[in-house]
């Protein structure tokens, strides 16, 4: 792969009102072209940074695997800006689906729907259907207008690392490879989509993410099924295809209620320094606090705190650049705090297992 000359362009949040706005800016007019002639495109969205390409150009979605070194049957997501392009995408849509949009778009679900012919095949891996979603930024959605097509468009960080949750994430990853980076600031959410496949009789999580089993299963007076692969992972089963979200050192998540859970973190973590293990722990403030009452002595581990357990949205911002942080400080052993699955926590949960490889210590 050529190495390209990577531009960084500045889109802070107060330099814009609305959509209106941004469509006449000149950096995203500038990136929309640059995604017409095929090339690639970093972009903020609420959930993480996106990688984004023309989602019908073979050409340019070949460059999009190319750029993540991501496995090429592991399928994109196309993301749009007004529901008026669906048609020239997926082909009959369930009322159920529709029922879904009207609720969650702009937001973080992504619907799996059957394919039309328009889409590629190497946008969906090779399969018969294709996953859709509508973002709810005013950069991605400006981008997106500009561009005039759908945006194919995966976390925008090397495959198999923790998504970018920040511009400086992406360039990390992959400064070099893209085009052009658009930073618009931190992203809100920090977990991915909920990846919702309405192609069968009952709707199918396939990813846990920024909207919750509850709240689907609320829209639509219905149960939800969670996928074998999720079912399996509640568990701690390793069942996932790719590896995932992990950090470099050796990585486990302690499992366990607090104040066991508080104490297990502790106690797991002077076990590994005693092996002479450079630790790296990712812990909740409570597990802080706690750690001070009882004169606990972290002085010799890196740790990154997450957030509280009472707001699971803080931790979902927190936890790909807690991961991305302890890697940066070289440390040899890293142990994750679990949280409880309830909600958000359920999607949080499978990424910290995902980046354990599946890992557990503790209950
Ligand atoms: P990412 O691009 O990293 O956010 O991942 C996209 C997720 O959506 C992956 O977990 C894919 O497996 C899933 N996905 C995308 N398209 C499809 C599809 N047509 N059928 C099932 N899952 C899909
Ligand atoms: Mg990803």
């Amino acid at each position: 792969m050529t190495t390209k000359r990577t531009q960084i362009w500045q889109i802070p949040r107060g330099s814009y009102d609305t959509d209106g706005d941004l469509a006449r800016n000149p950096k995203i007019r500038k990136a929309a072209a640059i995604i017409k002639q095929g090339g690639l495109v970093a972009f903020p969205t609420e959930t993480v940074y996106g990688l984004g390409a023309d989602g019908l150009a073979e050409k340019a979605v070949a460059s999009i695997f190319a750029a993540k070194g991501r496995p090429s049957d592991n399928p994109l997501i196309l993301h749009i800006a007004e529901l008026s392009v669906l048609d020239q995408l997926v082909g009959s849509v369930p009322q159920s689906a529709k029922h879904l949009m009207e609720l969650f778009w702009p937001g973080p679900l992504t619907l799996v729907l059957p394919k039309l012919p328009a889409v590629p095949m190497i946008t969906t891996g090779g399969l018969p259907s294709v996953a859709v979603r509508m973002p709810n930024h005013p950069i991605a959605s400006a981008l997106i207008k500009a561009a005039g097509t759908p945006l194919a468009a995966p976390s925008a960080n090397t495959s198999g690392r923790p998504s970018p949750t920040r511009a400086e994430h992406v360039v990390s990853d992959l400064m070099g490879k893209i085009d052009v980076i658009l930073d618009g600031g931190p992203t809100g959410l920090g977990v991915e989509s909920t990846v919702l496949d309405c192609t069968g009789p009952t709707p199918k999580i396939l990813r846990p993410g920024g909207v919750d089993k509850e709240a689907l299963e609320d829209a639509l007076g219905t149960c939800v099924q969670l996928s074998a692969e999720l079912g399996k992972e509640i568990g701690s089963f390793p069942s996932h295809k790719y590896g995932h979200y992990a950090p470099n050192a050796p990585t486990a998540v302690v499992l366990g209620e607090p104040q066991g859970l508080f104490e297990n973190l502790a106690a797991k973590a002077q076990e590994l320094t005693c092996k002479g293990e450079q630790v790296g722990l990712m812990i909740s403030r409570e597990t802080m606090q706690y750690w001070q009452d009882q004169a606990v002595d972290f002085s010799h581990w890196q740790v990154v705190v997450m957030g509280s357990r009472t707001n699971l949205a803080e931790v979902g911002t927190a936890v790909y650049e807690g991961l991305r942080t302890l890697d940066a400080h070289h440390v040899t052993q890293i142990l994750l705090e679990s949280v409880p699955t309830q909600g958000l926590g359920f999607a949080i949960m499978n990424r910290l297992l995902k980046a354990a490889d599946f890992w557990t210590v503790g209950e």
